[in-house]
C-alpha cells in the first residue's frame, strides 16, 4: 500500500534537479535507524534516478535503498511523531476514533492573501497608482512601503484574485519571482498561466 505524499515545500529553493514523488511508501527506514519513520514527501533526481523521502517528524530524510513496509513487523518501535503527524494529516484512512482532524498546512492551498501583496510582482498601469498583479492577475493599488531600509513601490495587500499562476511543484506560491515576461520560482522553474482547476471561484 503506499500512501499520497505531500508537495515538498520545505526543499530548500536553490536550483533542484528533481521531479516530486506523489506517493511513496507507508512506512520507511534504514537499518541504521532505531525505528520505523513515515514519509511527508519525496522527490526523485533525474540525473541519477534516486528517490529520497522527507520524515515527518524531521528526522533527516531516507532514500530509497531504506527498508519500506506497509506494517511493521511486531515488536519493531514506530516514531510516535511521524505515525501522529501522518494520521493528523489524513495520510491514513484509519485515524484515531472519534475525533475529526483538521489539517491546514500551510502554502499548499490557494493562500486567502495573494502571495503577491506588498511586493513589486506588478505591472504598472498607465497613470502609474494602480498595478496588475502577476501572481494572480487582480488590479489593485499601488503604494510606496517599507520602511527607510527597505522603501518600494508595491502592490497592496489584496485577495488572492481568480487568475494564480499555478503553483511552482516544489514550493507551491512561497518564494515567487520573475523571469523574463513569467512567474517563476526562485528554484528556477518557470510556473504556468493558471488553468481552470487552479482557479479559485
Ligand atoms: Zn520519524
Ligand atoms: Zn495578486
Ligand atoms: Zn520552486
Amino acid at each position: 500500500m503506499s500512501v499520497v505524499l505531500l508537495p515538498p515545500v520545505t526543499t530548500s529553493c536553490g536550483r533542484i534537479d528533481a521531479e516530486p514523488l506523489t506517493v511513496g511508501p507507508r512506512f520507511v527506514r534504514t537499518r541504521a535507524m532505531s525505528r520505523w519513520h513515515r514519509p511527508r514527501s519525496g522527490r526523485r533526481y533525474v540525473r541519477t534516478g534516486r528517490a529520497v523521502f522527507d520524515l515527518w517528524c524531521g528526522g533527516g530524510y531516507v532514500d530509497d535503498t531504506a527498508l519500506g513496509c506497509d506494517t511493521p513487523p511486531p515488536g519493531e518501535l514506530v516514531c510516535g511523531t511521524c505515525d501522529g503527524r501522518a494520521v493528523g494529516a489524513g495520510q491514513e484512512v484509519d485515524g484515531p476514533d472519534g475525533r475529526e482532524l483538521l489539517f491546514s498546512p500551510r502554502w499548499i492551498d490557494p493562500p486567502k492573501n495573494c502571495p503577491g501583496s506588498r511586493r513589486t510582482l506588478f505591472a504598472e498601469m498607465a497613470g502609474g497608482r494602480v498595478g496588475r498583479c502577476l501572481v494572480c492577475g487582480d488590479l489593485q493599488p499601488l503604494r510606496a512601503m517599507g520602511g527607510p531600509y527597505d522603501p518600494r513601490w508595491a502592490i497592496v495587500q489584496h485577495p488572492t484574485g481568480a487568475a494564480l499562476v499555478a503553483p511552482c511543484a516544489f514550493h507551491r506560491w512561497r518564494y515567487l519571482t520573475v523571469a523574463g515576461d513569467r512567474m517563476a520560482c526562485a528554484c528556477g522553474r518557470v510556473l504556468d498561466a493558471p488553468t481552470a482547476a487552479d482557479q479559485r471561484d
